[in-house]
C-alpha cells in the first residue's frame, strides 16, 4: 500500500550485507520505515571477506568470448584461478550452459553496459552514505593497481581493456622501474602494472558494515536478528515473514538481499533462478613482515593483495561448487603461494583462513525487480564480484522500484525476465 506521502508502510530487507544495509539505508534516507532483518553471523557472509575494492570500471563480465579455451588450462593447473568441485556438476550445469550463452560477443556488449551503469553510479551513490556515517577515514585513497607478469600478458587483454576504456576508466601504465618506486618491497616478479584510477578499497569491511548498520539504526532502523524461513503468502502478497525462532514478523512489503540465501527464499516464492556460489576465500596475514603501500589484484591469479586495519588480506580465486559443500582450504593456501613470488618475505604465523559466497548469475549480473508472484516482494541479489561497490546504487534502484518512479539507472538489464 503506497500512501499519500509516496511511503509504503513497514519494509523488511532481508538480509543485512552491503547489499542489504546499503538498501535500508537508502529506503530509510528516502523516509520509510524500514526493518533490517539478518541471521547475525557476519563472518559468514561474503561482505566480511571480501577485497573491499570499489570497482570502478570493472565493466568486464565473468563470461568473455574465447573464456572456454582458457578453462581447460585454469582447471588442470592447482595454482589456477578456478576450479570446479566435480562432483557438484549435475547442480552447476544449468548455471554452466547458461554462462556458455552469456559469453557470446552481443551479451558481452549489453552485460558491459549494465555493469558499466552501476559502476559509473558508484562513488556519487556512497557519498551521502558515507558522509552519514561519518566513515570515509574507513577508505584507503589510493588507487588499485592490476599487475601483469608482462606488458604482453596486457595486450593479450586489449578486447577487455577496451570495454574498460569505453566506460571511461582512467588508467595510467606502470613499466617495472615505475612499479619499482611505488612498492620497493616487491620483487621483479611483475614486470608491469596498470593503476585504476578511482579504484579505492575498504580497509576492514566488517568494520565498514557495521558503521553502516549502526548509522542505520541511529536514523530510527530498526535491526532484527533472526533466520528467515519462510514467507506468509495470499493473494500475491506477502504478508509476514517467519524466523527460525518461530516468531512472525508482519510487513507491508519485503526486500530480498540475502546473497546466496537469495536462491532459497526466492524459489519459496515461486522464482526459480540460476543463482549459484562462486566461491571465495581470504588468507589473512596478520604481521606479513613486509611492507605492502597499496593494494594489488593479481590477473594471472585471480586474487587481490590487499593490505588492512588488520593486517595484509590475500583474498579471491573462483570456485564453483554447491553452496552447503565443505571449504577446502588448499585453495585459500594458494594464495599465499602466488603472492609470496611478489613478496618473498611474507610471514604467516597467526594466519587466519576463511571462506565465503559470491552469489552470482552467469551474465555477472545482479537481479533488481519485482518478484514474478508478488507484488509487494522486491529482489536484489546475485552481484557476484561486484556486491560491495554496487551496494548504494543497487539500494537507489529499490528505493525508486518500491515508490513505483523511474530508477536513475536503467533497470531493464537487471530483470529476472532474462532467465525466462
Ligand atoms: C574473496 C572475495 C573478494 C571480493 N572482493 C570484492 C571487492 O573487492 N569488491 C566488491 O565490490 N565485491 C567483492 N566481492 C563480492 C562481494 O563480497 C559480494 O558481492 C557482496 O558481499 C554480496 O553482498 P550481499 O549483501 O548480496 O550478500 P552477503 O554478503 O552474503 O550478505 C547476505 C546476508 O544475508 C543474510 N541472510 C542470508 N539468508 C538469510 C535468511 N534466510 N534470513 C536472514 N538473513 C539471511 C546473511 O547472514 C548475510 O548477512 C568479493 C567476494 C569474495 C568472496
Amino acid at each position: 500500500m503506497t500512501t499519500g506521502s509516496g511511503r509504503t508502510g513497514t519494509i523488511g530487507v532481508v538480509g543485512g550485507g552491503y547489499v542489504g544495509v546499503c538498501t535500508a539505508l537508502q529506503l530509510a534516507r528516502a523516509g520509510h520505515d524500514v526493518v533490517l532483518i539478518d541471521i547475525g553471523q557476519p563472518e559468514k557472509a561474503a561482505s566480511y571477506g571480501n577485497s573491499g575494492q570499489f570497482a570502478v570500471g570493472e565493466v568486464v563480465p565473468l563470461a568473455v568470448p574465447g573464456i572456454l579455451r582458457s578453462v581447460p588450462g585454469w582447471l588442470l593447473d592447482p595454482l589456477g584461478p578456478l576450479t570446479i568441485r566435480w562432483r557438484d556438476l549435475p547442480m552447476l550445469t544449468p548455471w554452466l550452459a547458461r554462462f556458455v550463452l552469456a559469453s557470446r560477443t552481443s551479451k558481452v556488449e549489453i552485460g558491459s553496459r549494465a555493469m558499466a551503469s552501476l559502476c559509473d553510479r558508484m562513488h556519487a551513490d556512497y557519498a551521502p552514505l558515507l558522509d552519514a556515517a561519518n566513515a570515509r577515514s574507513i577508505i584507503s585513497d589510493t588507487d588499485c593497481i592490476k599487475l601483469y607478469r608482462s606488458r604482453a600478458d596486457w595486450e593479450a587483454e586489449s578486447k577487455t581493456w577496451r570495454l574498460r576504456e569505453r566506460a571511461g576508466l582512467q588508467f595510467e601504465l606502470l613499466d617495472r622501474a615505475a612499479i619499482e618506486r611505488l612498492e620497493p618491497e616487491m620483487t621483479e616478479f611483475s614486470q608491469f602494472g596498470v593503476m585504476l584510477k578511482g579504484r579505492t578499497y575498504i580497509r576492514n569491511p566488517l568494520r565498514m558494515l557495521q558503521t553502516l548498520t549502526k548509522t542505520f539504526e541511529e536514523m530510527g532502523g530498526k535491526v532484527v536478528t533472526g533466520e528467515v524461513t519462510g514467507f506468509d503468502k495470499r493473494d500475491r502478497r506477502v504478508h509476514a515473514v517467519t524466523l527460525a525462532s518461530g516468531e512472525s514478523l508482519e510487513l507491508d512489503s519485503v526486500v530480498l538481499t540475502a546473497g546466496i540465501g537469495s536462491r532459497k527464499l526466492s524459489r519459496q516464492l515461486g522464482d526459480k533462478l540460476p543463482l549459484i556460489s562462486e566461491r571465495g576465500y581470504h588468507l589473512m596475514l596478520p604481521n606479513p613482515g613486509v611492507r605492502v603501500n597499496r593494494s594489488y589484484t593479481l590477473g594471472w591469479a585471480g586474487m587481490g593483495i590487499v593490505p588492512m586495519e588488520q593486517g595484509l588480506r590475500l583474498a579471491g580465486t573462483v570456485e564453483l561448487a554447491s553452496s552447503d559443500a565443505p571449504p577446502n582450504f588448499a585453495r585459500a593456501h594458494n594464495l599465499l603461494v602466488h603472492a609470496k613470488k611478489l613478496f618473498p618475505g611474507l610471514e604467516s604465523e597467526g594466519v587466519k583462513q576463511w571462506m565465503g559466497h559470491r552469489p552470482s548469475f552467469p551474465d555477472s549480473l545482479p537481479v533488481i525487480d519485482r518478484a514474478s508472484r508478488f507484488d509487494n516482494v522486491i529482489y536484489a541479489f546475485g552481484h557476484g564480484h561486484m556486491g560491495v561497490g554496487w551496494a548504494a546504487t543497487t539500494g537507489k534502484m529499490v528505493t525508486a522500484l518500491q515508490e513505483g518512479r523511474p530508477s536513475e539507472v536503467d533497470i531493464r538489464p537487471f530483470s529476472l525476465k532474462r532467465f525466462g
